[in-house]
């Protein structure tokens, strides 16, 4: 590691093994940099050097003065549906951090012309045309992501901080039931090899090596006192997904208190972890949306059964323990959804009177969908049913976010397309809120 990129300065190096059963990943950690700093890092084996990384540290999680934080967040890059076109672009902007919300990878089969990409000049090997199961696939996965350059150019370029949705496993998986309704002995076995293939090949420490089917991945990282960042895990530990996974009216399969999308320790976590803080902005980077959002504006409106509307009891007590806690500025960050959505949270969703308790930014997929339209054909329909929603857009991008000491802005920031590559990237809508003032307002 060295202050600057040419290494004319190193600061700090190491060895490290590359063992044969971690399929040759390492993970260095690095201890005694110093906070609120940027570095750069490479990698040499024999007389081979990596390409050079940057990343930088937190200031110091006392600091008063901490200055601005701006991070992006991205998600849902499937790569049988385009180029990481979006990522290429976010390389190229000034961000201090990346969240990753989620679907890193997809298990679903790539074909030998890579799907949407369509390519003349090489071929995808034919191993990729089946879905990842086994320990080997998910490896094998994670190999191909990474040999993207856009993909690889966006690591490089900032520091990630990852969690994971149900793709890097499987579509749709919830605890220990997976989508095909196997004997719940058997999905563990697929989950430990998925886990273990994320560990491997994400910016994860020693400390959250997967033990079999279980890793820890929910965790808090401050940036001084301006923000609180609690990164959830709302796949690992949810009770399924109520009335068979299909969009639904809630109802009393739906609404049961004793269902949840954190589990217990988690919930507890995140509420104790709020009433500890004293950060001006807290911030929930996490996978699924948040928001209430019926799919058609009449009282019996279905709703998606794998959001947080299908474990609204789940909400409520999250919410309540905001309140308790008495935290300022809630922020939620989520994916999932292949669009981009910005919302206020309220008190009472159908109410759209009652009290805005925070924001909810949802960032659309790198290319899951292939390329989407500005205005899908819903947008009518979902922003009449949901009052709160403030925006709705169908193409590919990421969601920028700038945190101040007095207000938040977020861009939304959509390329034109990523079946072709090399689109253009412009900002499609601008938002921010006040710190205080909680609600979204036009840039
Ligand atoms: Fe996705
Ligand atoms: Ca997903």
């Amino acid at each position: 590691m060295a202050d600057d990129e040419f290494f004319l300065q190193s600061v700090r190096r190491g060895t490290a093994w590359a063992h044969p059963e971690y399929n040759h990943t390492v993970h260095a950690e690095v201890g005694g940099l110093l906070p609120g700093r940027e570095y750069y890092y490479r990698f040499r084996t024999g007389s081979w050097i990596s390409e050079t990384g940057r990343t930088r540290t937190a200031p110091a999680a006392t600091a008063a003065a901490a200055p601005s934080l701006t991070f992006a967040a991205v998600s849902c890059q499937a790569y049988h549906d385009g180029y990481f076109t979006a990522h290429r672009h976010l390389a190229e902007d000034d961000v201090d951090v990346v969240f990753h919300l989620g679907d890193y990878l997809y298990e679903y089969a790539v074909n030998s012309a890579g799907g949407a990409r369509q390519y003349t000049d090489r071929q995808v090997p034919e191993l990729f045309n089946r879905e990842a199961r086994t320990l080997e696939e998910y490896r094998l996965r994670y190999a191909l992501y990474k040999s993207d350059p856009d993909l690889r150019a966006v690591h490089a370029a900032h520091p990630f901080v990852v969690t994971w949705d149900d793709h890097e496993t499987e579509n749709n998986c919830a605890d220990a039931v997976d989508e095909e309704g196997n004997p719940p002995e058997e999905f563990p076995l697929r989950r430990a090899a998925a886990y273990r293939a994320y560990w491997e090949n994400q910016p994860l420490r020693g400390a959250q090596l997967p033990q079999g089917p279980d890793l820890r991945l929910f965790r808090r990282l401050q940036w001084g006192t301006l923000a609180q960042f609690d990164v959830l895990d709302t796949r690992q530990y949810r009770s399924d997904q109520a009335y068979g996974d299909m969009p639904h009216v809630p109802g009393p399969e739906s609404d049961d208190p004793a269902r949840t999308i954190t589990g217990a320790a988690q919930e507890r976590w995140l509420i104790d972890g709020w009433r500890a803080s004293y950060a001006l902005w807290n911030v929930l980077p996490q996978q699924v949306r948040f928001s209430q959002h019926k799919l058609d504006p009449t009282p019996e409106a279905l709703v998606s059964m794998d959001t947080w509307d299908g474990y609204r009891a789940s909400r409520e007590r999250v919410l309540a323990g905001a309140k308790s806690a008495g935290i300022q500025n809630l922020m939620v960050l989520a994916g999932d959804a292949h669009v981009g959505y910005a919302f206020d949270i309220k008190e009472v969703f159908d109410e759209p009177a009652s009290r805005t308790l925070g924001t909810e930014f949802v960032t659309t997929s790198v290319s899951s969908g292939r390329d989407g339209a500005e205005r899908p054909l819903t947008w009518d329909t979902y922003t009449k049913a949901n009052p709160h929603l403030k925006f709705y857009d169908g193409r590919r991008g990421y969601v920028r976010v700038e945190l101040g000491h007095e207000a938040a802005r977020a861009d939304f920031r959509t390329v034109s397309a990523v079946t072709t590559p090399g689109a253009p990237i412009a900002t499609a809508a601008s938002f921010v809120t006040e710190a205080g003032r909680p609600g979204l307002e036009p840039a």
